[in-house]
């Protein structure tokens, strides 16, 4: 008998152009993709696919809203992904700002990775990985470096977001 399979619904944070919409486009392409289709219920601001992870499929829904002005007390969230540009101090300070609504604010306890992309641009980099791991680590979430732009540990992101979710759902 097949166990019932939710959908974890997964949110996208950070100011424009920190690359929410090109890190959920790489999501789609995943090579952890499993073999069922839901590409027909896609939308502009919220995309699904199922996941193939430790011999166990989850199907994942990303919203990725197009203003600023998001409502981050959803109850039917699972995780938050707050993302900045590493090459950006302002967004940074944005994410740090997120950081501290979800946490302190809201006092919320759903699975938050802090993910600093963009760091093929690694000449212009603004934002050390000192910096932005121990701002993780202080908000109690996870820290990962991604480039959307070459597809680069984008799947690590996606499976450590699934990992974080499962671990909340089934602590041990
Ligand atoms: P959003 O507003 O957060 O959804 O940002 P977008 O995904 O629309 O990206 C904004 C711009 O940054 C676009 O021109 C992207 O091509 C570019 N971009 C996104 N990710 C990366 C990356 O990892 N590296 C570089 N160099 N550019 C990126
Ligand atoms: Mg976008």
């Amino acid at each position: 008998l097949k166990s019932f399979n939710p959908v974890y619904r997964v949110v996208m944070l950070g100011p424009a152009g920190v690359g929410k919409s090109a890190l959920t486009d790489q999501f789609m392409t995943s090579e952890y993709i499993g073999p069922t289709d839901n590409t027909s219920i896609d939308t502009e601001e919220e995309k699904i696919i199922t996941v193939q992870l430790d011999g166990e499929e989850s199907t994942l829904s990303f919203i990725d809203p197009e203003d600023d002005e998001v409502d981050l007390d959803e109850t039917k969230v699972d995780a938050y992904i707050v993302v900045f540009s590493s090459n950006d101090r302002n967004s940074f300070d944005v994410a740090v700002e997120t950081l501290h609504q979800l946490r302190e604010e809201l006092a919320t306890d759903k699975a938050i990775i802090l993910v600093a992309n963009k760091i093929d641009l690694a000449r212009k980099r603004k934002i050390d990985i000192e910096e932005a791991r121990s701002t993780a680590l202080k908000y109690d979430c996870k820290y990962a470096e991604t480039s959307a732009a070459l597809n680069h540990h984008v799947d690590e992101l996606l499976v450590g977001i699934l990992s974080q979710i499962r671990l909340k759902q089934n602590p041990e």
